[in-house]
């Protein structure tokens, strides 16, 4: 693992403030809620700087010190880069809002927003240990779970 990687401290649940440690294998609460991914944010604030960002991969891997993985070597990815915000014209002028833009998610891998989250979550079950995965659909769309299916770097079920 190295050093600073992430500042993932612990999940906690927003409703009942029950803490859990942050290798438990689950995403519920006991009393139903799901968990939030929790951070030591005030010893992040000591050790980074936005300069950082400017040399790292165009990823969400770029903000790795935000992310529950603790280590590099256990990152699943299919290349989910960064998106543009496309300036929404025609609409803006309708809503008298010239400004407006819309983030182009559509150009993930998976053509999904979905996309990152599921990187996520896959990367930190591999680093738990788990070998197999079992994905319910929950509105994503069938690229996603095709894509992940082929990703060579950690052997899943789906
Ligand atoms: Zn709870």
């Amino acid at each position: 693992m190295i050093q600073n990687y992430s500042y993932f401290t612990h999940l906690e649940c927003p409703k009942c403030k029950e803490e859990y440690d942050g290798s438990t294998a689950t995403h519920l609460c006991v009393c139903g809620s799901p968990l939030l991914a929790r951070y030591d944010l005030l010893r992040l604030k000591e050790h980074w700087s936005i300069e950082q960002l400017k040399t790292r991969e165009p990823t969400l891997w770029r903000y790795h010190e935000v992310l529950p993985v603790l280590s590099p070597a256990n990152r699943v990815s299919l290349g989910e880069g960064m998106t543009p915000l496309v300036h929404m014209k025609t609409l803006g002028k309708t809503y008298e809002l010239p400004n407006l833009c819309m983030k182009d998610e559509g150009l993930l891998p998976t053509g999904s927003f979905k996309a990152r989250g599921a990187a996520v979550g896959v990367s930190k079950a591999k680093e738990l240990g788990f070998r197999r995965l079992r994905c319910r659909r929950m509105g994503m769309p069938e690229p996603l779970g095709r894509s992940i299916h082929l990703e060579p770097a950690f052997n899943h079920t789906l």
